[in-house]
Parts: structure tokens; sequence; C-alpha cells
């Protein structure tokens, strides 16, 4: 880590969920036991603030010896899918945590939640009610105000068990009752009115089949799973805290131990210049505003992994963020840092131009390739070097030379010495334009002394380029991306909708681009750095004809930047 390292300047901030463990294990609660769960729900794929939630989840299990459940909150037919869960065990194993043995389903628990909500009816704490959802809704009333009772709320016990199986049998049409739970319609806390727990859905379950026509309220199934499965530490997000005292209350309802799961809530990851619903990530898939859920736009976990983060990136960006009681909105550089810090560690480094230039070097021999040694990665002496080849004819990126240099202007002009890297220093002598009077060629000699690129005279350049032999290389697509939109907070403006926001820019695709040969066997998903440019991994996209990659990350960091302002 060098000197100015902008990581210096990240705090890593206490995570209070371990606080709060900790002083369970000493106070000897659960017997010293942490289990923990990921409760997707599978209706899109996974982004980076579920991997903020699975870190935590896992993390918070792994650092006391613990055990996670994955658990899919299957309760809503209507938007889920098994391709879905496909994408989340994939994506939750690529970040590198594990639930053995331990994969459930919500709907796992049908047969049960069914059989509890008859027990509250039986004990008169549920009830089936007919009115439509207006009429429910409208005798809610307010935070400030109490809400209405139901006409339906003194059904008698056998009424409502009968109504309850009719709906099972599936007699009623979608939407002509629900089972609420009989609580207290004027409770200040409004998820406490009778919330509704069951209701007629005559969807097909992706697990289920047909054997349901009436399903569970996530609300309903969410804390009961928790118990069954005997989590000690339900870590959710804020938005839950107010879910809390019905969740407390369906359990005590249930349970015969002294045992129930402590909800203990954080704060959702926010990033910018991203949007994080799944609702709005479906859109952008399914109206084409993207090329699917991987995109490497994308803030899904399976976008990231295209575009060339690493899990230990994500890992590692996740302890940095911490966790905290407080929304907030974190900027997206610090990710964009954190895969860079690893890929500097990991990276092979190559060379690569993306926008070439043509050089003939008049006094090099035709025909000869000289093998040169190139350093494979600095940050790690174990890499070693390999062999870049070195003919008469290369390409140099367009934007190192200029015709017409302004006077901080370095790199390579008429007349100008540069290095080119780990080969020679080579001089400028002509340039060889097209009709139009665009620069298509340069004509220069090379110091047959400078091998290596070191002068024996001390010589000193102020340049030094990277380049490719025209004939011993790799042709690539190199696919550029920007982020995906142009305001901080695309989602956050009231009255403009966040598709506005899209960046019209955000891919650019470059297809004349000259790697090293040492690319030619790369596989989809391997990373390198391409010198002076910044990280890249190779699409799989890539086939027999073209080899395809994706920047990944520039190699300038913003983040330091950011820190100062
Ligand atoms: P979204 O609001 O993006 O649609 P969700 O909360 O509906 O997400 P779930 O599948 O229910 O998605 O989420 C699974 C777990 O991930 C939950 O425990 C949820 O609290 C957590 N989670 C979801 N979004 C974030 C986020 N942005 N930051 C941290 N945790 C999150
Ligand atoms: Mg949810």
């Amino acid at each position: 880590m060098s000197e100015n390292s902008p990581e210096k300047e990240v705090v890593i901030k206490k995570n209070f969920i371990h606080q709060i463990v900790e002083e369970e294990i000493s106070a000897g609660k659960n017997g010293g036991v942490v289990h923990t769960r990921f409760p997707p729900e599978p209706n899109g794929y996974l982004h980076i603030g579920h991997a903020k939630s699975i870190c935590l989840n896992f993390g918070t299990a792994q650092k006391f010896n613990g055990i996670t459940n994955l658990r899919f909150d299957d309760t809503n037919p209507s938007k889920e899918d098994t391709e879905y869960v496909d994408s989340i065990m994939e994506d939750v194993r690529w970040l590198g945590f594990d639930w053995g043995d331990r994969l459930f389903y919500a709907s796992d628990y049908f047969d049960k939640l069914f059989a509890f909500a008859l027990k509250l009816i039986e004990e008169g704490k549920a009830y089936v009610d007919d009115q439509d959802a207006e009429t429910i809704s409208s005798q809610k009333g307010t935070p400030t105000r109490p809400g209405a009772e139901s006409p339906c709320r003194n059904r008698t016990v056998a009424e409502n068990v009968d109504l309850f199986m009719r709906m099972k049998a599936g007699e009623f049409d979608e939407g002509k009752c629900v089972l609420r739970a009989k609580i207290d319609m004027a409770s200040p806390n409004m998820h406490m009115r009778d919330p509704i727990i069951y209701r007629i859905m005559k969807a097909p379950h992706h697990r289920t089949g047909d054997k349901w026509c009436i399903y569970p309220m996530y609300d309903f199934a969410h804390g009961q799973c928790d118990y069954w499965e005997g989590i000690t530490h339900s870590i959710c997000t804020l938005e839950f805290e107010v879910h809390r005292p019905l969740y407390d209350w369906f359990v005590e309802q249930l349970r015969d131990t002294d045992y129930r799961p402590r909800q203990i809530e954080f704060a959702r990851l926010n990033l910018t210049y991203t949007v994080m619903s799944k609702r709005k990530l479906l859109q952008l898939v399914k109206e084409n505003y993207v090329n699917g859920w991987d995109d490497p736009r994308m803030p899904t976990i399976s976008g990231l992994r295209r575009r060339g983060y690493t899990p230990a990136s994500i890992r590692n960006f996740s302890d940095r963020i911490g966790v905290t009681k407080v929304d907030g909105v974190i900027d997206v550089a610090l990710l964009e840092h954190s895969v860079r810090e690893d890929l500097n560690r990991i990276a092979q480094r190559v060379m690569g131009v993306l926008n070439p230039l043509k050089v003939v070097i008049t006094n090099y021999p035709e025909g000869q390739v000289e093998e040169l040694d190139a350093i494979n990665n600095p940050e790690n002496p174990d890499a070693g070097t390999r062999k870049v080849p070195f003919t008469r004819e290369i390409y140099i990126e367009h934007d190192d030379f200029m015709e017409n240099p302004p006077r901080k202007f370095f790199r390579l002009s008429p007349g100008k010495e540069v290095r080119l890297r780990y080969a020679y220093y080579v001089t400028c002598n002509e340039v060889i334009k097209d009709e139009n009077g665009e620069v298509i060629e340069l004509r220069c000699t090379y110091d047959p002394e400078t091998r290596g690129g070191n002068s024996p005279d001390g010589r000193k350049v102020k340049a030094t380029l990277h380049w490719v032999s025209c004939t011993e290389n790799v042709k690539a697509e190199v696919r550029l991306y920007d982020r995906l939109f142009t305001d901080e907070e695309p989602d956050e403006h009231k009255d403009i909708d966040f598709k506005e926001f899209l960046n019209a820019d955000s891919l650019a695709v470059l297809d004349n681009c000259y790697i090293e040969p040492f690319v030619k066997d790369a596989k989809a998903l391997d990373s390198f750095q391409f010198e002076r440019l910044g990280y890249f991994n190779v699409d799989p996209d890539t086939n027999a004809e073209k080899i395809v990659f994706n920047r990944t990350a520039q190699l300038r960091d913003n983040w330091a930047k950011v820190k100062g302002k």
C-alpha cells in the first residue's frame, strides 16, 4: 500500500451488530449459539445491496462460529421464478459463502403456516373478512386516528373455520376474501391493525405447483420461519423495524419455550449513480435499457461479476462501509476503489492498444521478431516475467501522438523521442496522412542501444508509451462502460422518472483493438491490467472468432478526491 493511499482515509466503522452478539454470548443467551439467515425473495437477481446483507449475515455467523441458512421467501407466486432461485444461489456461492445443507423455502412451511392460521382462528385471533380491498384499506385509519373495526370481525369461530377452508378449497375468486389477524384496530402501530395474513391467489407456485390457491403474506411467514429454523438473530433492513411488534406477536402465539429470534435492523445500502430496487432493475431489463440482469453496467452481483469485480473486492467494500442505523448514500467511487485495489494486487499486466495508430520503425530489420521481457505484476514479485514480441511495425495509442503539441505534451510528436515500454527509445521523423488530412501512420527510428527501455548514455525521455506489434497480436473488441445514470440519486426526484437520468453514453464499443499475444488463451472472466489504461476482463461473449474485453475500472482513483470534498 503506498504512502498516500486513499485506503488510509477509509475509516472502518464499528459494526454495532457484532457488539450486540458479543454481549449476548457473554451473557450466555441461546447457549452461545449464533444462527443467522439470508432471506431473499426470488423475484429478481441479487444486487450489491443484497451483497451487504449476505456479508453481514454470513460474516456475523462466521465471526462467532455460527451458521447461516439460505431461505427463499417465496410467498408471492405471481412474481417469483426458478431462474431467480438459481441465480441467487450462484451469486451467494460466488461471493464465497456456504449454507451447507441448510437451504430452505418459506413454501416448505406452507402446511405449518396453514395449521397455525387455523389455530389462530380457533383461538378467536383471526377472522375471514369478505369486504373488498378498498373498503378494508379505508378502515385502516391513520397513524393518529384509530381504524374502524370490520363488520366481519366478530364472526364465530365455526363460521371462520368454514370460510377459511372454503378459501383453501378454491371456492372464492381472488380478492373475494382474506384472512386477518384479530389484534387491535386502535394500535398506534398501523401494522397491528388486523393485518391481512392470507390471500387468495390462483397462481401456480414454482415449488408447490397447484397445491395452494391461498398464500400467506410475507409478514405472516417471515417471523415464524425464523422461529422454526432456530434463527437467533434476524438481521434485516430498517423498514422492517415497524413490523417487529407484529412478528413478535405471531411468535408469541406460537412459541412454547423461552427462545425467540431477535430482530436487529440496519440501514440499507444506497449508492450514488445507482438504482437499487429490484422493481426498477427489472424494468431496465424488461424494457431493454440494458442487456439483461448481468449487463456489466448493472449493480447486480451477476453484472459486477461479468464486469470483472472479484468476490474479495465486494466483501472488502461491504466491510468498509460498515453497518449503521442511519440511512445514507455511499459514493459509488468507494466500490470502484475496492475493485481497483484488489485487481492491482492480483491482475496480470499486459499491453493493449484501444485506438491504434500504426508506427513503422524504418531502421528496424523487416521480418524480425524480438522477444522482450516484461514484468507480469510489479505488486507481486512471484508473478515473474513474460515475453512480448517486438516488430518493425507496431501500434501505439492514437492519443499518445500530437502533430502540434501544446507545451506540456510530453508524448510522441515530430522530432521527439519517447520510450516504448520494455522495448526501445524511438524518435518520430515523419507523419503520414490520408486524403482528409487525418494522421494514419508515423515513421520513426529506434536506437538499438536502448534495448529494454534504458539508455546507456543516460539520455532522458519524458514519456513511456505502451504498444503492440502489428503482426504478433490478438485483435479484440473492447467495451468501455460509464455510469448507467447521470444523476447522483436518479430515483430521488419526485416528479421525474428515474429512467430520464439514464446515461446515453454508458456503453462504448471499440472493435479495432490489439492486445499482446499473452491473452490468446485467456478464459471468460480472467482479469488483466492493460498498462496505462485500466483493468479489463474477458467477457463471456468471447468465442473462437473474437475475444471481447470489458473495462472493469479505469486506473485513476476518484476515491481520494471524493474524500477531500
Ligand atoms: P428491493 O427493495 O431491492 O426489491 P428487497 O428488500 O425486496 O429488495 P429481498 O429479496 O426481500 O429484497 O431482500 C433479501 C434481504 O436483503 C433482506 O434481508 C433485505 O433486507 C436485504 N436487502 C435488500 N436490499 C438491501 C440493501 N439495499 N442494502 C442492504 N440489505 C438489503
Ligand atoms: Mg423484500
